[in-house]
């Protein structure tokens, strides 16, 4: 039977093809009865598993600093007693004796049983604690698969013809996606900045999200349609609408055909303006696309996707290196902006997973620049690494989430001493490497003259600005319909930044998500914006924009939307922008 499931749209494009459902990863495990035989044995497997748990949170308390919260050390007794309890340890072997189930499905069975115990517990913090219980379960399950799992590990031979659906996909796990073809994909969960949106509209597949209950409400092989131009999804379609939207896809691919054309004009106003357009990547190789798309340099290398699929500790500074000096060696000259790491929020790194999986509000919490500093010596070897690929072509180094003063003195100091440590080495780098500051905290915008006087560019980062000026998650699906660019609040401080950098003399891009949305090209055009970055994907669409806008005539109608507070007048104003 058919049927249609909306959500957020978030990489455009149409996509017909075979659901292929991605299970959440850690708690679905086989289920099969043992041989009396096998009971010991599988006994064994359990107390081997635990054994290694076991060493993994000793580990992890032997690394705490000295200067770490208590809770930290709190956190890993209270997962030390959960593994060693009997309610978990005697009742799962109880199973595996009685019942015969092999370890994992005693392991899920008997979490089942205490989390009915739990939600009937009254007292919210021991409720809670519910958490600390599947978490232990999680380390032992991945202990017995003999490592870490990852949502995609079992996807075999050719996806061609398939669309990803689950209930959530992990931004590291969306990386994997890139040596994968598929068709495009759909989750329960998600916003539309969502790093996990954003990885998907990178590899400009057709992609909904938040689109409630897709993961239970499809069956795996049902022939679906992915709408990512309106979050739409059809489920089992009727050969009519099968048809259509047929005949729309090929309209589509003819329209990005001749889009190509545009690949070498040069990028200018129709009043000769001219223009940067640079690209965000995630993974060096992705400084490829950037060039096929005719992107003049890099303006936002996140590097956090270099460390998120490493499950003991952040690359060393060799291994680094050799990433961002392949990414800058394969843009051949033209400027790699490269942005130290921003972890935290909805970009977990295993490696570091201890110091925020238990913050109380991570995106408030111990993220990006924040978390460097807390971590000096880490900080330092990115620091050495970026400034070695520097002596490898152009070199940006960009911060992220910066908003105090002595959050950037403290970031230039540290610089200075990685530039030290490797004069020191006798390693070469660019002394004049610049260093810029994302603007993607409010306090930033508003605060503006601090940066001025002591950062050599700024970048600003609109997923985050909106986020943090409008106060809701960008990754929460349920908040989404407030996520918005247009807010005169956010539309202040952008069009604030803009003219205070150029007043200044500073160079300021946008490289946050509102940079690669056509519909928005002319208003940040209108604003003063002369550089834009965006995944290699968009940029033509906003090329085809510039090339047919004038600046002049932008002046009157994106002054009138920055006057504007009502929702209406903002819209109509933002017509008259498109129309000008
Ligand atoms: C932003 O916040 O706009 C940005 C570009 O950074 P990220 O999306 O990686 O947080
Ligand atoms: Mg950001």
């Amino acid at each position: 039977m058919s049927f249609t499931l909306h959500g957020i749209p978030v990489s455009r494009g149409i996509a017909i093809g075979r659901a292929y459902l991605i299970a959440p990863a850690a708690l679905d495990v086989d289920h099969y009865l043992i041989e009396p035989s096998q009971i010991e044995g599988e006994v064994e497997r359990f107390r081997t598993a635990q054994g290694t748990v076991h060493e993994e949170l000793e580990a992890l308390r032997a690394d705490l600093a000295a200067d770490a919260p208590s809770e930290m050390g709190a956190f890993l007794n209270v997962h030390t007693m959960i593994l060693n309890d009997a309610m978990l340890v005697q009742e799962t072997i109880d199973l595996i004796r009685t019942r015969r189930y092999n370890v994992e499905w005693a392991l899920t069975e008997q979490l089942e049983r205490l989390s009915r115990h739990f939600d009937d517990i009254e007292d919210e913090y021991l409720r809670e604690r519910k958490a600390d219980i599947e978490q232990v379960v999680e380390r032992v399950l991945k202990a017995l698969a003999g490592g870490s799992q990852s949502a995609l590990d079992g996807v075999h031979g050719s996806c061609d013809e398939m669309i990803v659906v689950a209930h959530d996909i992990a931004p590291a796990d969306m990386l994997q996606f890139k040596t994968q073809t598929f068709q495009g994909f759909v989750t329960d969960l998600g916003g539309r900045t969502s790093h996990t949106a954003i990885v998907a509209r990178s590899l400009g597949i057709p992609a909904a999200v938040g689109v409630q209950q897709a993961s239970t409400l499809i069956r795996q092989d049902d022939l679906i349609i992915v709408d990512g131009d309106h979050g739409i999804v059809i489920v089992d379609p009727a050969p009519i609408v099968l048809e259509e939207y047929t005949y729309r896809q090929s309209e589509k691919a003819l329209e990005r055909k001749k889009l190509q054309r545009l690949k070498f004009s040069p990028t200018q106003t129709l009043c000769g303006t001219k223009i940067e357009l640079c690209a965000n990547i995630e993974l060096p190789e992705d400084a490829r696309a950037a060039l096929e798309a005719g992107a003049t340099g890099v303006g936002l290398f996140r590097t956090e996707f270099l460390f998120m699929n490493h499950k003991e500790q952040l690359p060393e500074e060799e291994e680094q290196f050799a990433a961002y000096r392949h990414a800058v060696e394969l843009m051949n000259g033209l400027p790699v902006t490269i942005r130290t790491i921003d972890v935290g929020a909805d970009k977990p790194l295993d490696a570091a997973a201890e110091s925020y999986e238990t913050a109380p509000n991570p995106a408030l919490g111990l993220r990006a620049i924040r978390w460097s500093l807390s971590e000096p010596q880490m900080f330092l070897t990115q620091l050495r690494a970026i400034l070695r690929a520097s002596a490898f072509g152009s070199v940006k180094i960009l911060i992220p989430m910066l908003a105090h003063a002595q959050e950037i003195d403290q970031t230039l100091d540290l610089i200075r001493e990685a530039k030290r440590q490797l004069d020191d080495a006798g390693l070469a780098y660019d002394p004049n490497v610049r260093v810029g500051a994302m603007i993607e905290i409010p306090a930033a915008a508003i605060a503006l003259p601090l940066f001025l006087k002591r950062l050599d560019f700024l970048s600003i980062g609109t997923n985050d600005l909106i986020q943090y000026t409008l106060a809701i998650d960008r990754a929460d699906n349920s908040v989404a319909h407030l996520y918005d660019p247009l807010h005169p609040a956010v539309l202040h401080l952008i069009a604030f930044t803009l003219r205070e950098a150029k007043r200044a003399g500073v160079p300021v891009s946008v490289c946050g998500e509102m940079a690669g949305d056509p519909a928005l090209t002319r208003l940040l055009l209108g604003m003063g914006l002369t550089e834009f970055s965006m995944h290699p994907s968009q940029l033509l669409v906003v090329k085809q924009e510039i090339l047919r806008s004038h600046l002049k005539t932008l002046e009157k109608p994106v002054a009138d939307v920055l006057a504007a507070f009502e929702p209406e007048e903002v819209q109509a104003a933002l017509k008259r922008v498109a129309q000008a």
